[in-house]
């Protein structure tokens, strides 16, 4: 392709993928190709801006290498545009060679037990969302004042994430970037212990060793680990994990917690495991007062892997809150394909597959959660978006180098491929579009909001809000 027939490509979704997947796109400056960006809120980098935890400023960086893709002269940026509510499918593939989906996990996955939606009982997506400001929850109501203990489901980073918010001091969360509405709520917070609980055991656990380790050094909270509990868990061999670096220093630290005595006084993180909950259940009120678990042992599973069995034996855990941190969920996009079981876009290595035959379809394309799951850190997105950028540009007959290569069988040919024209739909559809320009201004605005008080910013959180400050400029 020359630069008189640019492959153009519509990236639907801002986050750490889309923005991997038009860095790899656009990387050849000789190809000439143009890249449209998508998003549904007027502000990018999706989880890096509303999932990081706000204590973990040098994670979010990661947008300097974001922001140079973003400066790229063929990259633009559409953001408060909703994919199936704005524009369709179909309109996209009347102006785009291809569309590539990065939409992400947005939803929670449910535990499936009574009492999950009782008052108190909260997805951790929802959580996450509304200390990190996401104009989705910002609504939500978190009750930290009635309860004194909260208990966490799962045992990944989020969870971990989870319970360390719910223990930072004031001092701690004060030049974090969480949102204003948050600080206040977490400043009156009397929840004074909070217990993460996981169905298998801490050779199992998913969260990592720098996110564990971080549970040890709280400002005013000791962590909590029963020895026996431990060591019942880990009297059940597992070889997979002890190849895993990971798993085996995450045992290491948690056996050094173990030895440790809790200060009197201070609020606790405790860390449980082999435990599932089976039903939450509603105290007089009809608030959430307790969490009923069923004990597990660990027995062989699919692939080497312990899964957990319930025993006959349970256990009651009072507590007003419960987060349920057991993994994000896809969501379906209008018209595309999907895979119900496993929650995201069909596809094969990033290649959109036709539901009835699963053949390729022509010009569509996916990366990041929505394409393999929710799993992974941010960087993981990175290699993940090259397989699908190179399946891509084999298709149209490039490789990421621009040299020719055998065009592939998924070539998509759009009826009208003029940057103007798009844009003119779009801003047809959405009056209050919000460029990168725009959201250049909402950045500065942030971070002046936020550099009196030391902050890196203070995150706007409704979207009228947003579109003022982008319209200002
Ligand atoms: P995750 O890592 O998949 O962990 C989910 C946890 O929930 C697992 O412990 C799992 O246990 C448990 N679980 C699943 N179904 C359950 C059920 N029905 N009952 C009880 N427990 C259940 O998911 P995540 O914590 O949401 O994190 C998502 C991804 O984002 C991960 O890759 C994570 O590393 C990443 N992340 C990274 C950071 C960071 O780097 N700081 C921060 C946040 C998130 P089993 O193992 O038994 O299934």
């Amino acid at each position: 392709m020359s630069d008189e027939s640019p492959i153009r490509i519509a990236v639907i979704g801002s986050g750490p993928a889309g923005f991997y997947a038009a860095g790899h796109l656009l990387k050849d400056e000789e190809a000439g190709r143009e890249v449209d960006m998508l998003e549904r809120l007027p502000t990018p980098w999706g989880l890096v801006r509303s999932g990081v935890a706000p204590d973990h400023p040098k994670i979010k960086s990661v947008t300097r290498v974001y922001e140079k893709t973003a400066a790229h002269p063929r990259f633009r940026y559409f953001g408060n545009v909703c994919f199936g509510e704005h524009v369709s499918r179909e309109e996209l593939l009347a102006h785009y060679h291809a569309i590539v989906y990065a939409t992400g996990s947005p939803l929670d996955r449910p535990l499936g037990i009574p009492g999950e939606e009782l008052p108190g009982s909260h997805a951790a997506t929802e959580f996450v969302g509304w200390y990190n400001g996401h104009p989705d929850h910002t609504g939500l109501e978190v009750d930290l004042v009635s309860a004194e203990r909260a208990v966490v489901i799962g045992n990944g980073n989020v969870a971990v994430d989870v319970a360390r918010m719910l223990m930072l001091t004031a001092e701690e969360l004060a030049p974090t970037d969480t949102a204003d509405h948050a600080l206040e709520v977490l400043a009156r917070s009397r929840v004074r212990e909070v217990v993460v609980a996981g169905r298998r055991g801490p050779a199992q656990a998913a969260f990592t060793n720098p996110e564990l380790l971080e549970l040890g050094v709280m400002a005013d909270a000791d962590v909590v680990v029963d020895g026996e509990e431990l060591e019942r868990a880990l009297a059940v061999h597992d070889e997979a994990a002890e190849q895993d670096q990971t798993a085996r220093r995450n045992v290491e630290i948690l056996r050094e917690y173990a030895t440790r005595t809790p200060t009197e006084g201070r609020r606790r993180i405790v860390l449980r495991f082999l435990l599932s909950p089976t039903e939450l259940i509603a105290g007089d009120d009809g608030a959430l007062a307790a969490v009923r678990f069923v004990r597990n042992e660990l027995v062989p599973g699919e692939g080497g892997s312990l899964r957990a069995r319930a025993t006959e034996e349970t256990e009651t855990i009072a507590a007003g809150l419960v987060f349920r941190a057991i993994g994000y969920r896809g969501e379906p996009l209008p018209g595309v394909s999907f895979d119900e079981r496993r929650a995201t876009i069909l596809n094969e290595g990033g290649r959109v597959l036709d539901p009835e035959t699963h053949e390729p379809l022509a010009g569509e394309y996916v990366v990041g959660w929505i394409k393999r799951g929710p799993s992974g850190v941010i960087g993981t997105n990175k290699k993940d978006a090259q397989e699908t950028v190179d399946a891509l540009l084999a298709d149209f007959g490039t490789s990421t180098n621009g040299s020719s290569g055998s065009a592939g069988s998924s070539l998509h040919t759009p009826a009208e491929p003029d940057a103007a024209a798009v844009e003119a739909l779009l801003r047809e559809r959405q009056p209050a579009l919000v460029t990168y320009e725009g959201w250049e201004a909402i950045d500065r605005h942030e971070r002046g909001l936020g550099e009196p008080a030391g902050r890196p910013r203070v995150k706007l959180t409704q979207i009228e809000e947003m579109l003022r400050v982008a319209a200002a400029e």
